[in-house]
């Protein structure tokens, strides 16, 4: 849609028309874009702004790519709509794609977001426990800091309190469990599986909740929204085992580390680890058109397959797995492959991390610095003995300076309920590297200001 020279009053409009999803991101003013190309964005003033949060973590190629909108355009001349109740060729192409890239044992369910995802992944789990026989299993255990969507069962999953109190009662069955962190957790990060805290927390919940009424576990393989916390490197393994111990099952939310934002194809691959269900969105598309999916290992699907109508799933999407999204989505598969931006993500994820983290020392409020690919947070704090979060005012100005030398990045953290405190940095993947010095450069004037 272009913008006339009369449509000086698009501010004005949106406030008026327009019920945003939260207060706008960054602290001033609403921003309403008109355009974007790679990494950068245009207001409707024609300002200009880096994106180093790739729209919400999810734009991986980058903005403005021509083959994308063909490779829609063209399908939706082809074939517009089918329902997958039945099927059509970019659906079973790309999910054949998604197999290859999980390293194979997986079939796919589609749906148009995140949350649908993941609310798919519980009803199939507690579906298939019933499959077996096993009808007391549907408590699903999911962290504290996580964020897994917000309908009524993701956001019940989510361990966000200040996201959910004013919605529930939200679906029941969900407990949730302290996450590792790095910075501020109990966790000895070089311990063996068997001894780290967070993976017996999770076994004697199984064990005081009852094994058998266990469904699944769910995570991010790095917590994201919550503050960017790296587990230790062999606690998501250590998870997994509990949960083949107590007869449950583990479903990794790829939502925002999917797609090369941690410098591999998915989140898990840097843990050694094949969940038994991965829930994707965002960047399989790079958020050009709605698409998500549900990845499920092949013997859970035969628990359905052959079962007569009233047993197999009846779970419906209007949309989900549109041809023209499941097409967009194979070309931008093709891209991020051709470009190798996965490595790319990984080189320069490890490039930035090793700039900024002599901010720890040199700085009075940079607590923590940490990462993995191009997912990136520094911890602000007023006090690195205590670690009490920095004022949310000063880590606002921090957004407010970046942004007002034209460079976007991310707030999160839910250190404390509602409290902010982690700056985030989740560029496109392919952002240009003069690009990564603007951004480094532009991250230290803003946290020089505040000093
Ligand atoms: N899981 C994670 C990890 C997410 O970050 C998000 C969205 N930020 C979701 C699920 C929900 O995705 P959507 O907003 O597409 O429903």
């Amino acid at each position: 849609v272009q913008v006339s020279q009369n449509e000086k009053d698009l501010r004005a409009k949106d406030e008026q028309y327009v019920w945003h999803g939260m207060k706008p991101y960054s602290p001033d003013a609403t921003m309403v874009a008109t355009k974007a190309k790679g990494a950068w964005i245009t207001d409707e003033q024609g300002n200009r702004y880096l994106d180093a949060m790739a729209g919400l973590w999810c734009v991986n190629t980058g903005y403005g790519r021509d083959e994308l909108a063909l490779a829609a355009y063209e399908q939706l001349k082809e074939l517009a709509y089918f329902p997958l109740t039945q099927s059509h060729v970019p659906a079973i192409k790309l999910a054949e794609k998604l197999n290859e890239m999980l390293g194979d044992d997986y079939v796919i369910f589609f749906s148009n977001s995140g949350s649908e995802a993941n609310e798919t992944a519980f009803k199939i789990v507690r579906q298939y426990h019933q499959q077996k026989g096993e009808h007391s299993r549907y408590k699903f255990i999911s962290r504290y800091r996580g964020y897994h969507g917000n309908s009524m069962g993701a956001l019940a999953a989510t361990g966000q309190a200040q996201r959910k109190y004013k919605y529930e009662p939200l679906a029941p069955g969900f407990i949730h469990v302290a996450p590792p962190d790095s910075y501020r957790g109990q966790d000895d990060y070089d311990a063996p599986k068997e001894k780290l805290q967070s993976v017996k927390d999770i076994d004697n919940v199984m064990t005081w909740e009852l094994s058998e009424t266990i469904a699944a576990v769910i995570m991010e393989p790095i917590i994201t929204g919550g503050g960017i916390l790296l587990p230790p490197q062999n606690y998501m393994k250590g998870v997994k085992e509990t949960c083949e111990k107590h007869g449950a099952l583990l479903i990794a939310d790829e939502v925002i580390c999917g797609f090369g934002r941690t410098g591999e194809a998915f989140g898990f691959m840097n843990y050694d680890v094949k969940p038994d269900i991965i829930t994707m969105a965002k960047g399989i598309t790079s958020a050009y058109l709605p698409l998500s999916a549900t990845a499920v290992k092949k013997e859970i699907y035969e628990a359905f397959k052959d079962s007569d109508q009233y047993e197999y799933f009846r779970h419906v999407n209007t949309f989900g797995g549109s041809p023209a999204a499941c097409a967009l989505a194979l070309k931008n598969l093709e891209i991020m492959e051709r470009e190798n931006l996965f490595g790319r993500s990984k080189q320069l994820g490890a490039y930035v991390l090793s700039e900024l983290t002599p901010l720890i020392d040199s700085h009075p409020y940079v607590g923590d610095v940490r990462g993995k690919g191009l997912l990136i947070g520094i911890e602000l704090v007023a006090d690195k003995q205590t670690k009490e979060p920095l004022d949310v005012n000063l880590v606002n100005e921090v957004i407010a300076k970046c942004k007002s030398k034209g460079v976007i990045i991310g707030k999160n953290g839910a250190t404390v309920a509602g409290y902010n405190n982690v700056l985030t940095l989740s560029p496109p993947l392919n952002i240009e590297e003069s690009d990564i010095e603007l951004l480094l450069a532009t991250i230290t004037y803003a946290l020089d200001s505040i000093k």
